[in-house]
């Protein structure tokens, strides 16, 4: 099974809406200079996000995702000889001391 061309609509770029479990926004930067036909940068899985207003609380205690990595990714298309990110892949968010706070959710890419 390839990697068809159309499928470029669903690999996730600068321009996807990304969200952490709480509700916080992931923003993904990419490094790549490749640019998919809809004018937006790919992601590659190397990318790694930072979230802003998650609300989460542990024990009444404010225990914020600060930041996304991605731990799935697609082999088929590759960016700079790295694979890409596209939609149905995982990111996990997590704490500024690394603990893991669950996926991150892609609205849309
Ligand atoms: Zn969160």
């Amino acid at each position: 099974m390839g990697f068809e061309l159309e499928n470029l609509n669903i690999v996730v770029n600068s321009g996807s809406v990304i969200k952490c479990p709480h509700g916080g926004s992931v923003q993904v930067k990419t490094t790549t200079m490749s640019v998919l036909p809809n004018g937006k940068k790919a992601v590659k899985w190397t990318d790694p996000g930072t979230v802003s207003g998650c609300a989460h609380r542990v024990g009444g205690r404010p225990q914020p995702c600060v930041k996304m990595s991605w731990v799935t990714c697609n082999p088929l298309y590759t960016i700079d000889g790295v694979p890409s990110v596209m939609f149905g892949n995982v990111g996990i968010c997590k704490t500024a001391a690394n603990v893991p706070q669950g996926p991150a959710i892609i609205l849309s890419v």
